[in-house]
């Protein structure tokens, strides 16, 4: 489909994803990552590279034999990046530095999209002192949450300050860590949505979803969000609009607050394939994955369409997560899941431990009735398929 060949930085779950649509196409990848990662599993072709998308000499060497450079994470180092588009004018970097920077360090991504008129959380940058996180309690009331800037990953990085009394586990569990401080979101739900955008700037939508976190880790996803069309349509044009201030090409993930009274924040936003788009490979005809593969070649979209919907689907996708007690006993989810009609398993390659990401199950179905019953007889409730 493409001569050219994508380096990917990092080759977890969603750098093999990528590597996975990209086979389909006939696009070569290569992969920055540790020896036998995810990604490097499936892709026999490529000439990967051993090392960390942290260390400039191991990015400029994935450089070398990549056309297109993309990232299945944020946390890279950024300046590499920008050294290189200045070096290798030829090589096409996507999300452009510029986005990977304004959005690795979650305070200023905050910043920026306030400033560009999306609605967030208050987030004030905080010293990791007691008397600084008391002044923020007074300003923000409690509880408030307190937050890694950068590195931040499944909620490690994050702390809810209850009150006055938890400041002082609030500095020890984020000790050494650049901080900032966000005012208290009352959500009712979590919404999350895919948004593609070319090279030219058109934005493509997926269907905006629900996410349900346990622990922080996003736990459940439900395709269509289960709210009103009239609210799915408000997230939908508040994260067209946050995406729209970033600069480049990629799919881009956004996570959103719906407060009881209707009001919508904008979370965070990810550069790069995301959790909540996972349903996109069983529900949509072209998935995150691939949508964003044609985004940074500039290859086409479906013409004549703004939205990735795909009609009258429900879908419903599980994290599965190592267990805590017993390694790999998540499998027998996976097991029923494999019995379940409409259900897919995807497995990472990775090592079983405890409240690891080691894959997912989509589930497709006519209704959302439907689809949590196949959800029921997967996770182990007393449930008949035949109901
Ligand atoms: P991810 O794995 O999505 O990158 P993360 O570590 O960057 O997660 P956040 O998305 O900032 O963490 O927060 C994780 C979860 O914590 C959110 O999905 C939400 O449930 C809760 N949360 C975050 N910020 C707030 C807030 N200001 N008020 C209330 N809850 C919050
Ligand atoms: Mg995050
Ligand atoms: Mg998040």
């Amino acid at each position: 489909m493409d001569h050219r060949t994508v380096g990917i930085l990092g080759g977890g779950q969603l750098g093999r994803m990528i590597v996975e649509a990209a086979n389909r196409l006939n696009v070569k990848t290569v992969v920055l990552d540790g020896p036998n990662s995810p990604a490097k599993q499936i892709n026999a072709v490529g000439e990967h590279v051993e090392g960390s998308f942290g260390v400039a000499a191991d990015i400029e060497e994935l450089a070398q034999r990549s056309d297109v450079l993309t990232v299945e994470i944020e946390h890279v180092d950024v300046g590499t990046l920008r050294g290189l588009q200045a070096k290798m004018p030829s090589l096409t970097i996507y999300p452009t530095p510029e986005a990977i920077e304004l959005i690795q360090d979650k305070h200023v991504q905050k910043e920026h999209l306030s400033g560009h008129g999306v609605a967030v959380a208050e987030s004030i940058a905080v010293e990791g002192t007691e008397p600084a996180l008391v002044a923020v309690g007074e300003q923000l009331g409690y509880p408030y949450m307190l937050k890694a800037r950068k590195l931040a990953y499944d909620g490690r990085g994050n702390f809810v300050v209850k009150s006055r009394d938890s400041i002082a586990e609030a500095l020890e569990t984020l000790a050494d860590r650049s901080l900032y401080a966000e005012r208290w979101a009352p959500f009712v739900r979590e919404l999350a949505v895919m948004i593609v955008r070319s090279p030219e700037g058109q934005l493509f939508s997926y269907p905006m979803v629900e996410t349900v976190h346990q622990n922080n880790i996003c736990h459940l996803c439900y395709a269509p969000a289960r709210v009103a069309d009239s609210i799915q349509l408000r997230a939908k044009l508040l994260a067209e609009r946050a995406v729209a201030t970033l600069p480049g090409a990629g799919i881009f993930g956004v996570e959103m607050f719906l407060l009881e009274d209707g009001e919508l924040l904008v979370n965070e936003i990810a550069p790069r394939p995301h959790n909540s788009g996972h349903y996109t490979i069983d529900a949509c005809v072209t998935s995150q994955f691939e949508a964003h593969l044609r985004s940074i070649l500039g290859l086409p979209m479906p013409r004549g369409f703004s939205s990735m919907a795909t009609s009258n689907t429900h879908a419903i996708m599980l994290n599965v997560l190592g267990d805590p007690q017993v390694k790999d006993k998540e499998l027998a989810i996976c097991e029923r899941a494999l019995e379940t009609p409409g259900a897919s398993v995807y497995l990472y390659g990775k090592e079983s431990k405890p409240k690891r990401k080691v894959g997912h199950i989509n589930i497709v179905a006519s209704s959302m009735q439907e689809a949590e019953r196949k959800l029921r007889f997967i996770t182990g409730g007393a449930v008949s398929l035949e109901e």
